[in-house]
């Protein structure tokens, strides 16, 4: 007798069904009830599922049916893959519209900065131009009345411009000082109404501003004006002439920058003050110096050396001289060491001694300067 084939197998539930071993490939028939251990393959004893179960007749059935399984499964295969790529399609179309929409955005906010950044720059420039026509309009009307004007082409509005000045400078208008002088007489003659007194004021003041740190300054009147003696020292423009020291190893040299020195303190002094109000200005050069001491009586120790200021060089310029100057501002020192008058030559008492260097820096002498 054939075996039974599957579908035959599958006409009645009840009926036996012929499974196929997937070991062997041999078709077992069976029937319900399954025995205790299962079914098995009558050739190989392999387990066999169960056919009357609902998995063991969909197994039948993929067995038997395996080209329409195979199929549904591509279908559902090709469907989820379907349903992506359209899924996918539509999330990059989404995006797309996105896109353009932004970019849609972005210029249309870009014409109205523009647009915006346009009427701003129009309307400045015809405030600008409005604002031009008017400056020349109204240039052109001031130049044409004063083409027209009858005090100007007469002289008159000259007249009474100048006269308005100089009342203003007789009534010392503090507006119009700008010498450093002309601004401290006036200050100091609004303070005091003496005008001797706000000149000589003026002039010390001045004085003390222009002088070197540490100067001393005497005023004496002299027919209305003022001879000014000023004693400055040395090391107050040389650091290095401190004390009874000096850098200099030769009087000649010495002497060089002392006179030269005087020279720049009579300029500034000049430039600053003018020669109004100065019958003579009279510059001492302080230096420290040590006196050598008197002889010692034999038997008697000598006396331990004194240092003490010494005038090195005094001089003058009288105002016959400085009133021929125009400017000292651009005088060169040896043209103003060409005007002084030497008043006193303290060099020719002078020697320059050889010393260790000093082991704490060398000081002035606490007493007053020389004239
Ligand atoms: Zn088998």
């Amino acid at each position: 007798m054939p075996p039974p084939t599957p579908e035959t197998a599958r006409t009645n539930s009840a009926q036996p069904r012929c499974v196929l071993c997937r070991v062997c490939g041999f078709p077992n028939l069976l029937s319900p009830p399954a025995p205790g251990g299962g079914y098995r393959c009558e050739q190989c004893n392999e387990l066999l599922s169960n056919p009357f179960t609902a998995r063991g007749r969909l197994r039948l059935w993929a067995q038997t049916h395996w080209l329409a399984t195979w199929g549904l499964m591509a279908a559902v295969v090709a469907l989820g893959w379907c349903g992506y790529a359209w899924h996918g399609l539509a999330r990059i179309h989404q995006a797309r519209q996105h896109a353009r929409q932004a970019l849609q955005d972005a210029r249309a906010a870009r014409e109205n900065r523009l647009e915006a950044a346009r009427q701003a720059h129009d309307a400045r420039m015809t405030q600008l131009r409005q604002e031009a026509e008017q400056h020349l309009s109204e240039e052109a009307a001031a130049a044409r009345s004063r083409w027209t004007h009858a005090g100007i082409l007469s002289g008159n509005a000259a007249r009474a411009r100048h006269e308005a000045e100089w009342d203003r400078r007789v009534r010392h208008d503090p507006a119009l000082a700008v010498t450093p002088l002309e601004r401290m007489l006036v200050e100091v003659e609004r303070v005091g109404r003496d005008p001797a007194l706000a000149a000589r004021d003026a002039l010390l003041r001045v004085i003390e501003r222009v002088a070197p740190p540490g100067s001393t300054n005497n005023l004496v009147p002299v027919q209305g004006k003022f001879v000014v003696e000023l004693a400055f020292k040395m090391s107050a423009l040389s650091p290095l002439e401190r004390g009874a020291r000096t850098r200099h190893t030769s009087v000649a040299a010495l002497k060089r920058e002392t006179v030269l020195m005087c020279a720049h303190v009579m300029r500034e002094l000049f430039d600053t003050c003018g020669w109004r109000g100065i019958k003579k200005l009279q510059i001492s050069c302080n230096h420290a110096t040590q006196h050598r001491p008197a002889r010692a009586l034999p038997g008697v120790p000598p006396p331990a050396p004194v240092i003490d200021w010494q005038v090195l060089y005094r001089c003058s310029l009288s105002e016959d001289v400085a009133v021929r100057i125009p400017s000292w501002r651009l005088l060169p020192l040896h043209k103003v060491e060409q005007l002084m008058t030497v008043e006193l030559d303290g060099f020719a008492h002078l020697t320059l001694t050889p010393v260790a260097p000093a082991e704490t820096p060398p000081r002035d002498p606490a007493g007053p300067l020389r004239f």
